[in-house]
């Protein structure tokens, strides 16, 4: 291998929690720092220093990520109660996914990486389907009532204005009943458009975005208007890219992805990319593969796996049982930073760098060696599994043998 190769400007790093950290470690000795020569603005996010900075290291980083472009992300705790007792915590700081993704105003896209002996449940698809969420309002902001004896139950808004209160009638009940109110906001749909816009412009891949607007002729039609206007106003940019963008019901777009071979960008409300987003991963295999990316509106983004921090595999870790955990997402969060920092930096040598990687991870798989949540769903059968490091270090040998 000649010199390392020069990554031109920075990468946020985000240390983590768990057996991820350790793969983390892992990773960046291994397969990164040997290989380039990268500025890396390093934040732990780590459960403790969380902790110790009062959750502040959180917000430099998200900062860090607006202000260099990308940021790579290991997988970190969200402290629940029993967290709070486990690590002593000061209070049960929120979810760091949450906060960066708040500062960034970001959607979250989940993309599976496709391997050929790892078949999906589904048997058309070949290329990755990716869901990209909302992930304000709707009934994950709502407002409930039971209603337990007759009455009538109105929408009501009341302008800060001043000026008539608008009053629909909802329903008379004769009984008991339910009731909800939800709603959304046009900044927030209209920023998740744009990040679908980003993210199927730098992926190079059609837009699908599916609704009810038949039977929620505001509520949904008001999502698939600002759709349109948003990619009416990318017009140009999506063509060139050759992105297409199609709006269907959303039965029609569940029908028609399962006929697909995938390759698409599905841009989904709220609770269908929660609900649709088990559905996807569950259908290509397994957690160790999903990846995911948070894309702001003006185009930042922060990569990382799309599972947890493996607690259960670091529990036996501990004890000083040997693990077999899947490496492969967190390699793919890296190599996504790589390959978009290159990029953004006009340096294909990094670049090409990180899709090398990636292709060696999929080569490894594809050649029999894996971890252990593979070797299960593997075809043809395996008969071994690696173990956590023994898999990185497959990777790293078959790496040197090409750059
Ligand atoms: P998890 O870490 O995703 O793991 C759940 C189970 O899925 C594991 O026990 C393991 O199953 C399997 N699995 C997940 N990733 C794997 C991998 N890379 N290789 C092999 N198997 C894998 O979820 P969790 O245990 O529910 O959550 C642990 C912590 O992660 C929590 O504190 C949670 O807050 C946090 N979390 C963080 C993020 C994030 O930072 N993005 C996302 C989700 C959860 P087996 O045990 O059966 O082998
Ligand atoms: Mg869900």
């Amino acid at each position: 291998m000649a010199g390392k190769i020069k990554v031109i400007n920075p990468i946020v790093e985000m240390d983590g929690d768990e057996m991820t950290r350790i793969i983390w470690q892992f990773i960046k000795d291994k397969l990164i720092l040997p290989f380039l020569d990268v500025d890396l603005k390093y934040f732990d996010l780590g459960m403790r220093h969380r902790d110790e900075t009062d959750d502040q290291v959180t917000t430099y980083a998200a900062n860090a990520i607006k202000q260099y472009g990308v940021g790579v992300k290991c997988a970190t705790i969200t402290p629940n109660a029993s967290r709070v007792k486990e690590y002593q915590l000061k209070q049960q700081w929120k979810s760091p996914n949450g906060t960066i993704r708040s500062i960034l105003d970001g959607t979250v896209f989940r993309k599976p990486i496709i391997v050929k002996n790892i078949p999906p449940g589904v048997r058309s698809w070949e290329k990755p389907i990716i869901i990209g969420r909302h992930a304000y309002g709707d009934i994950y902001k709502s407002t409930e009532i039971v209603v337990d004896s007759p009455g009538t139950a109105e929408l009501v808004f009341t302008p800060s204005a001043g000026g008539e209160k608008r009053v629909m009638h909802i329903h008379d009940f004769k009984g008991p009943g339910v009731i909800m109110g939800m709603h959304n906001i046009e900044s927030s749909i209209r920023s998740f458009a744009k990040a679908c816009i980003n993210y199927a412009l730098s992926e190079k891949v059609d837009i699908w975005f599916g609704a009810k607007d038949t039977i929620s002729k505001q509520y949904h039609g008001f999502f698939r208007d600002i759709f349109a206007e948003e990619t009416e106003k990318s017009k140009d940019a999506l063509r060139d890219a050759g992105v297409q963008y199609r709006y269907m019901l959303i039965d029609d777009a569940v029908a028609q992805v399962m006929k697909s071979d995938g390759g698409m960008l599905w841009a989904c409300m709220n609770y269908d990319g929660d609900v649709m987003s088990d559905m996807i991963a569950s259908g290509f295999g397994s957690l160790g593969l999903m990846t995911s990316v948070l894309v702001s509106p003006d185009g930042k983004f922060e990569f990382e796996a799309a599972h947890g921090t493996v607690m259960r595999h670091y529990y036996a870790h501990l004890r000083g049982e040997t693990t077999s955990t899947n490496s492969i997402a967190s390699i793919f969060a890296w190599t996504g930073a790589l390959s978009k920092r290159g990029e953004l930096d006009n340096a294909p040598d990094v670049v090409k760098f990180a899709r090398t990687v990636e292709r060696v991870v999929i080569e490894t798989v594809e050649q029999g060696t894996m971890t252990k949540d593979l070797m299960l769903i593997a075809e043809p059968r395996v008969s071994k599994y690696a173990l956590t490091e023994e898999f990185i270090d497959a990777v790293v040998a078959r790496l040197r043998e090409v750059v």
